[in-house]
């Protein structure tokens, strides 16, 4: 069987890929886990930036909109992402049905650095956020 290289789940006690300083325990982790849906959509956004670092296949796809989810999510061996910016995250609060999430990813591959300048789109279906859809900005 050949398998891509993995990243490690980061112990409860690590720091979260996320970058929001709280540990991954109860941060990103419980999300990952689906022990905690994600509550907004930032925290949403959080976890599917963390599920990119450590090639969560599982995570991305059951958080997409059905509509808009692709096949499968293929990971670039060769990416290495370096931080996330949270630029802006609308006010969504319990009765929201839609929010919007303005980021920065940063990655390098290679010897290039890369930013992701992204706007993406989210619904809440019954009591879940889903990622619908995103924008890429200069
Ligand atoms: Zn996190």
């Amino acid at each position: 069987m050949t398998a891509l290289p993995h990243p490690d789940l980061p112990h409860a006690d690590e720091r979260c890929p996320c970058g929001r300083g709280a540990p991954f325990g109860s941060c990103c982790g419980p999300v990952l886990s689906g022990e905690a849906p994600a509550r907004t959509p930032e925290a949403l956004m959080r976890s599917r930036y963390t599920a990119y670092v450590l090639h969560d296949e599982g995570h991305l796809l059951r958080t997409w909109a059905p509509e808009r989810r692709p096949h499968a999510v293929t990971f670039d061996p060769d990416r290495r992402w370096i931080g996330l910016e949270i630029v802006s995250a609308s006010d969504s609060g319990l009765l929201a049905s839609t929010g919007s999430v303005e980021f920065v990813a940063r990655s390098t591959i290679g010897e290039d650095d890369e930013a992701l300048h992204e706007r993406s789109r989210f619904r809440r279906d019954e009591r879940r956020w889903l990622y619908v859809d995103g924008d890429v900005l200069p």
